[in-house]
């Protein structure tokens, strides 16, 4: 599909993460707007609260964007999805007869401060990249067991917290917890010092459901993603996961970028998953494309200096997409609401250069690598900023998800102390 003009001139720029093309879904305030929904085109917002009310847009009867978050509206499925797009489309394209009118709905995204998109109602973290997976295995349990014997067969997830997920731009502040070394006799609490991301996408189910989804229905319910830093402290990690996994290590943040990109935007970018080892059930079967070619990097600027790439991927990596991974999840009868996130798993290709997590890239911190300033990192020091970048290519111009950005700060010196 090619560039789809628009009368906001910057959203035409080929390399503008939000074109015609994209219409990504965000919450925004200014210092005169509440917090409201609006849409990213080119370099300004469209305030899509105040054009319901002038209606300019009307998705029902009522008033669907009277709260600052998308639930209301993605729980309403997929045919006001489709129409609420085709407005959008309308009122946006190069074309369109009430520029004039729209022209006072727009705001700088510059001068906008962006919220929590949307409500995150349930939050589940998978595990679905292989390299990822076998990297962290052979560091675990060594190369000959590094895939535990169900991961060619199932998409393995855990329940994580939707009250730890933040917008992008929250400071993160580094987690005390208990840690174990393997010279220490008896556990310590302690700051970590084995501190992480992990480069993820995430999926936000739109339409709610009760009940085991088949592929193709897992797939419609999904209304978009965004992309997913899944903070993760390793020495805590190491100490707390067996047999139950991951709690405290992954429950003190997880950063999402502030636009929700949706499927719509993404149809063109659609593409396979890998070659089967093993032969999917039939209830996880792939149907058709149902991953995305979405390009990923990581940057990591340390406190007042430049930014280096440290990682480089592609989500079409993964063993599973999140359409597998929603299936799955609902075989057991587990109902699903709109804002139920899903992050992928870390996201890791087969070079050095792929991988979406420090623990990988350092391999286990015995193996540092060097940043563009000449550091070497192992994990994350204090003041270090980490940021995703996620853009798929099209023909002229790109989709991009904005910024997925967090800056670590030092532990507290006593977390108790409440003075
Ligand atoms: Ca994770």
């Amino acid at each position: 599909m090619p560039l789809l003009k628009s009368w906001v001139e910057s959203a035409n720029a080929a390399d503008c993460p939000f074109p015609l093309n994209n219409l990504p879904y965000g919450v925004f305030s200014t210092g005169t707007l509440q917090p409201r929904c609006g849409v990213a085109i080119g370099d300004v917002i469209f305030d899509i609260k105040t054009a319901e009310s002038a209606g300019l847009i009307a998705v029902t009867d009522g008033a669907v964007f009277a709260k600052p978050g998308w639930n209301a509206f993605m729980a309403l499925g997929n045919t006001h999805w489709v129409a609420l797009r085709k407005r959008l489309l309308e009122l946006l394209a190069e074309d369109s007869d009430e520029k004039d009118v729209l022209s006072e709905l727009l705001t700088p995204m510059s001068d906008a401060t962006m919220h929590m998109p949307f409500q995150v109602t349930e939050y589940t973290d998978f595990y679905a990249s292989r390299n990822h997976a076998f990297n962290v295995g052979t560091m675990f349990r060594g190369a000959e067991n590094a895939l535990p014997p169900n991961w060619l067969h199932i998409p393995i997830g855990y329940n994580g917290r939707a009250s730890s997920v933040v917008v992008s731009g929250s400071d993160i502040r580094r987690p005390w917890g208990q840690l174990k070394g393997p010279n220490d006799d008896l556990p310590r609490f302690a700051p970590s010092q084995r501190f992480d991301i992990e480069l993820e996408m995430g999926a936000i189910v739109g339409n709610p459901s009760d009940g085991p989804l088949t592929l193709q229905e897992a797939d419609d319910n999904i209304f978009g993603y965004v992309l997913l830093n899944d903070w993760s402290a390793r020495d805590i990690q190491a100490w707390e996961y067996q047999p139950l996994g991951p709690f405290q290590a992954k429950a003190t943040a997880t950063t999402i970028s502030p636009w929700i990109v949706t499927t719509a935007a993404l149809e063109p970018f659609r593409c396979d998953a890998p070659e089967r080892e093993y032969d999917l059930l039939d209830h996880l079967k792939d149907t058709g494309p149902m991953l995305f070619d979405i390009d990923l990097r990581v940057t990591l600027a340390p406190e007042g200096q430049d930014a280096s790439t440290i990682a480089e991927t592609n989500y079409n990596v993964m063993y599973y997409s999140a359409a597998q991974q929603l299936a799955h999840h609902t075989t057991s009868g587990c109902s699903m609401r709109a804002g139920d996130l899903l992050g992928s798993g870390t996201i890791s290709g087969p070079e050095k250069h792929n991988r979406g997590s420090l623990l990988e890239l350092s391999w286990g911190g015995k193996e540092p690598f060097t940043l563009e300033t000449g550091e070497t990192r192992n994990f994350i020091e204090d003041g270090d900023t980490l940021n995703l970048e996620g853009r798929a290519k099209g023909d002229g111009y790109v989709i991009g998800f904005g910024d997925c950005i967090g800056k670590v700060l030092p532990a507290l010196d006593d977390p108790y102390n409440r003075s």
